[in-house]
């Protein structure tokens, strides 16, 4: 931890004293990692020295990713830091003169946040005026899509309240905002959200439709779980796996999790022959390391959920058959498996006591913001994803 710290420091420090400049740039679509060396004239074996756990990794730089070098006079690198998920970071450095490559944690706080606001305009825009923080309000919309009619329900001056938590790095956002519970008036009737066990639920513990996924494929066993940060104590380092594998025979096929159209069929990196689809609600699918495509499945495609696009392989980096199963919101990697459900539940007996000690509690809050009007201090732009304008366009898909 507190050598990442040392690490951000020296950056800053070396930049104050001026002999080495710090530059900040975005990934470049298409851009690999290999790509990344080589244009910076970084031996390329710091890429195949790595294990196949780590190389994959590489390929989950995303586009639009902000990543720090430090360069000396002669613009060479002296210090990279590139993201991968919420909580690593490729750290590229030198020691003596010769370039090594690490993974070092993300350091971040999480920050619990209350907005209330009257609207103004609309619930999106309004959110968006108040906090800047354009995911939310992506959220905020998302999770009541459902239950009302935003173009037709909605007043001017009408009330909404959304408590949830985002994770800061450097003083700006990092990552999906999380919304705790949510309160929206409409037509004098108030409308709450709180979300319980990763899920959202109405205030009688009915869950509220959301996105849910269809099992990708038959396997026999799950062979990696999703982390985003994960301390291997025998190597003595920091592993990520940002998606899950699920082992199964070469040639079992795979389907989409969700309706969606393919964005992009082909090779990708470590993750060999990959499917890729972007889904409604700002979300994405990747399938890796199949053995090959089903027929007409390519780029422009639109896919009922559960359609075969392809076969389970070992292509790319893979040590046996598996699929890799990814899946992004709004550019970010989560977690696969608390989306992957077959249907809509509503709580019964223990669960929903604790729920409704937990609306309960919820509920105080959301009444004292009412009461103080809190108004949380604007965000600054992402740290790391600058790309917000493709979530406000997939939001009003
Ligand atoms: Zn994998």
């Amino acid at each position: 931890m507190s050598r990442t710290v040392l690490i951000i420091l020296l950056i800053i420090g070396s930049y104050l004293f001026g002999a080495t400049k710090l530059v900040e740039q975005k990934w470049e679509k298409g851009k690999t990692f290999l790509n990344f060396l080589e244009d910076h004239k970084i031996p390329l074996k710091l890429y195949y020295n790595l294990d196949t756990g780590d190389k994959e990794l590489t390929s989950e730089i995303i586009a639009g990713t902000r990543y720090q070098i430090l360069q000396d006079d002669n613009g060479s690198i002296e210090q990279a830091l590139i993201p991968v998920g919420e909580e690593l970071q490729i750290h590229i450095g030198k020691d003596n003169g010769k370039y090594f490559v690490n993974l070092l944690p993300i350091i971040y706080e999480t920050k619990h946040k209350i907005l209330e606001t009257e609207i103004e305009t609309s619930p999106y825009n309004d959110i968006i005026k108040s906090t800047n923080n354009y995911l939310l309000a992506n959220e905020f919309i998302q999770s009541y899509k459902n239950s009302i009619n935003f173009k037709r329900d909605i007043r001017k001056g009408d009330q909404l309240v959304v408590i949830y938590t985002q994770k800061v790095r450097l003083g700006r956002q990092l990552g999906n905002p999380v919304i705790e519970a949510s309160m929206i008036e409409t037509r004098g009737v108030k409308h709450y959200i709180y979300r319980y066990k990763g899920r959202y639920y109405n205030e009688k513990g009915k869950e509220l439709e959301g996105f849910f996924l269809a099992q990708p494929c038959r396997y026999t066993r799950i062979s990696d779980r999703f982390t985003y940060k994960r301390w291997h104590p025998i190597l003595h380092r920091y592993r990520a796996h940002l998606g899950i594998d699920f082992a199964a025979p070469i040639g079992t096929p795979v389907h989409a999790a969700g309706d969606g159209r393919v964005i992009f069929a082909g090779r990708k990196g470590g993750y060999g022959n990959c499917v890729i689809m972007r889904h409604a609600g700002g979300y994405k699918t990747l399938y890796g390391h199949l053995r090959r495509f089903a027929r007409g499945i390519r780029r422009g495609r639109y896919v009922k959920k559960g359609k075969t696009i392809g076969y389970v392989g070992s292509t790319g980096l893979s040590t046996g058959p598996h699929l890799h199963f990814g899946l992004y919101k709004n550019n970010h990697a989560i977690n696969p498996a608390s989306t992957i459900k077959v249907a809509k539940s509503i709580l019964r007996g223990k669960t929903k006591k604790d729920f409704l000690t937990y609306v309960k509690k919820y509920n105080k809050e959301i009444q004292v913001a009412i009461n103080e009007k809190a108004t949380p201090k604007k965000e600054e732009a992402f740290a790391f994803y600058m790309d917000v304008k493709r979530a406000k366009i997939q939001s009003q898909n």
